[in-house]
């Protein structure tokens, strides 16, 4: 299914707050928050606030209701949480205070996790709500939401059957945060979160985080925020630090290249692997590994706890390379990913970059390789005029035979297409395969 995703630009510049106006980093004291919180931030070794902590700090401080046009990898959980975590400390509430409604499983821990580190020093709690847990999990969940534990972070299913159940206790809510609101909404989320709505307080604070501004989102913030500030962090062009290269490759092609590209680079020490499909998962999986890669899958397919075990083992580097679906394009911190590739280019254009957003975070260097097949020349094309200039193509090396030729438009209009090319191009360079041993070009029985 094509979507539409309309990028933060949407916002009107007159109520959006660029990251270009904001070069003076302060720091979290200079936002005010309480002594507790700072000595936490402290032991983790937050010292400046990022551009979306020092814009939404303040005003969730004051009440006010929130959008925020962000990505994973600006900050935006401490953005949210440590003002959440302030208030908690410094004013009187009780039951439960605070709801943050997440996508999928993976966030609402990883989220859980920055929440224990922040409030170490206080004694704030919060408890993890979401579906394919244990039955002891179930029971941690069912206790924290009947004495109503400070902040909630669930995934909208297994909330919303608590909910039918009378579980909860939610009637002194104050405030409510959709995190990655536009993936929620994608995958279907949307009955759930407005019934859950209406089983809270009215009289709340809404904050709303999103990486994209698509038509049933600004809905969604006429629906549920009044009069909210506006940030719009516009990251809809991945980092000046990734190295960006296509291969118009033939399927048959993909995974010898990849193998020839990881043994070209024994330096990567993570490598994430991104296809389209659940299918095409594992495939790719036997098919590097008959090549002698240690590597893993990772889909909603899996069990909750197999997820958890693979995902905990890619960020500790015991496992090098790791294939996934877009589950983990978005959302997931994992730090210093060497190479991202795209086994096939991503059906909507926002995606390669949350994709390629895995690579060269926090100011590192890192490199993306997108295989583009007949069939996905047209998603290649639509990916260059979001970001505005052309990805550097690579020749096949010649021991994997021919690739495809180019078939959209004439290779004179491609190139006029844009004015601009990324500063770190390479185009013409023949690829560093020196290391790599051929292997066949066609017949890879295990692709
Ligand atoms: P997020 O965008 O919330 O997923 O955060 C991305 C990563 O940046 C996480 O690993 C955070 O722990 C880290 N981070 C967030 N804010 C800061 C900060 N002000 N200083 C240092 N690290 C930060």
């Amino acid at each position: 299914m094509r979507r539409r995703a309309i990028s933060c630009k949407s916002i009107p510049p007159s109520k959006s707050v660029s990251l270009a106006h904001y070069k003076v980093q302060m720091t979290f004291k200079e936002l005010g928050l309480h002594d507790d919180v700072l000595n936490a931030l402290g032991y983790m070794n937050f010292e400046k606030a990022t551009p979306i902590q020092e814009q939404a700090i303040p005003q969730i401080l004051q009440g006010r209701d929130l959008i925020a046009c962000a990505q994973t990898g600006t900050g935006k959980t401490a953005a949210f949480i440590l003002p959440i975590i302030d208030k908690l400390v410094t004013q009187p509430h009780k039951g439960t205070n605070t709801l943050v409604i997440v996508p999928t499983r993976e966030l609402a821990i990883q989220i859980d996790q920055q929440i224990q580190g922040f409030s170490y020093f206080t004694p704030v709690h919060s408890q993890t709500v979401y579906g394919g847990g244990d039955a002891s999990g179930y029971i941690n969940e069912k206790k924290a939401l009947e004495i109503g534990v400070d902040i909630v972070v669930a995934t909208p299913g297994k909330l919303k059957s608590h909910l039918m159940m009378g579980l909860t206790n939610f009637d002194h809510l104050e405030h409510l945060i959709l995190d990655e609101a536009d993936r929620m909404m994608d995958m279907g989320f949307i009955e759930d979160i407005q019934f859950i709505i209406s089983k809270l307080p009215e009289k709340r604070q809404n904050l709303m985080f999103s990486a994209t501004m698509a038509p049933k989102i600004r809905t969604l913030v006429r629906e549920i925020l009044h009069e909210p500030f506006e940030i719009n962090l516009n990251l809809s062009k991945p980092a000046e630090g990734v190295t960006q290269q296509v291969y118009l490759a033939h399927d048959e092609q993909k995974v010898p290249l990849i193998s020839q590209v990881l043994k070209a680079h024994p330096e990567f020490t993570s490598t994430l692997i991104f296809s389209s499909t659940k299918k095409n998962v594992f495939t790719i999986v036997r098919a590097l590994r008959a090549k002698g890669f240690e590597v893993h899958g990772i889909s909603s397919d899996l069990e909750q706890k197999e997820r958890e075990q693979v995902l905990s083992d890619f960020r500790s580097r015991r496992t090098p390379v790791l294939v996934a679906t877009d589950v983990l394009s978005r959302g997931i911190d994992i730090q210093d990913i060497n190479l991202v590739v795209n086994y096939d280019a991503p059906s909507n254009a926002e995606d390669y970059v949350h994709r390629v957003g895995r690579t060269a975070r926090s100011n590192t260097k890192g490199m993306a390789i997108t295989l583009v097949n007949g069939k996905d020349m047209r998603r290649l094309q639509e990916i260059e005029s979001l970001i505005g200039y052309e990805i550097t193509r690579m020749p096949m090396p010649e021991v994997l035979g021919p690739a495809p030729e180019w078939r959209i438009g004439s290779g004179g209009n491609r190139k006029n297409r844009f004015r601009k090319k990324k500063p770190n191009s390479s185009e013409g360079k023949r690829p560093n395969f020196r290391k790599a041993k051929p292997s066949k070009p066609k017949g890879d029985s295990n692709h």
